[in-house]
């Protein structure tokens, strides 16, 4: 059970992380979404909030069914949890390892998701995704459990997925992780697209692919 210490300080971090993406351009006004495990369940950002109001009260606490569990931090009655809770909560459930989710609509893993296309490995550091590229999730409705599912699948045991027609979620072992490679993935994004626009880049091969990732793994380089 967390403190009620512990429980403001990530829920400081939410809305920290809100207002670096919103900083970063990686969403446009109350796009995208953020959590992170408490007790039994989760702490995600609302729905429909600018970045730039939001308060540690705002963030809602929910049960993994999706029940709101608030307890003292009620702030108003009409707070709601993010639209896309459905995806952190199927994620959560999938992945032990993971601790926090951030979900954004950055311009370049955009681009390559409006074509659903994946993000191949044209640098060595896609290796910090646990993979050879980061895969881009079939298309289905916002905020649905399908989407959930779809996302869940393609991505196994990487930490990080491209939503075709949508945008990219990132997880990690904790919510700065998280962030950070988002911001990789968007610099790796936006080179492919350069890279794209003089020539044809060529893919690194499964095989060393494989091989750099076993040496992220052993450097704990990248999202734990
Ligand atoms: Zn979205």
């Amino acid at each position: 059970m967390l403190t009620p210490e512990q429980n403001v300080v990530r829920r400081r971090r939410l809305v920290k992380v809100g207002q670096e993406i919103s900083r970063l351009g990686f969403v446009k006004g109350t796009a995208g979404n953020a959590s992170v495990r408490a007790d039994d369940g989760f702490l995600v950002t609302p729905s429909g909030m600018s970045y730039a109001d939001m308060k540690p009260n705002d963030i809602v606490h929910l049960d993994m069914e999706g029940n709101i569990r608030q307890g003292r931090w009620l702030a108003k009655s009409n707070t709601k949890p993010s639209s896309e809770w459905h995806l952190h909560q199927a994620i959560f459930e999938a992945r032990p390892d993971v601790n926090a989710v951030l979900h954004t609509h950055p311009t370049f893993s955009t681009t390559l998701a409006v074509l659903g296309k994946p993000l191949p490995a044209i640098h060595y550091l896609i290796g910090i995704v646990n993979g050879c590229e980061v895969p881009c999730a079939p298309y289905r409705t916002f905020g649905t459990g399908e989407l959930s599912e779809i996302v869940v699948k393609t991505m196994g045991d990487r930490h990080a997925c491209l939503l075709d027609h949508h945008g990219l979620v990132a997880v990690a072992s904790d919510l700065w992780d998280a962030l950070e490679l988002t911001i990789q993935i968007e610099s790796l994004a936006e080179l492919y697209w350069r890279a794209c626009a003089m020539g044809e880049p060529s893919i690194i091969d499964d095989e060393e692919m494989d091989r750099v990732c076993a040496k992220f793994k052993a450097m704990n380089y990248g999202p734990q």
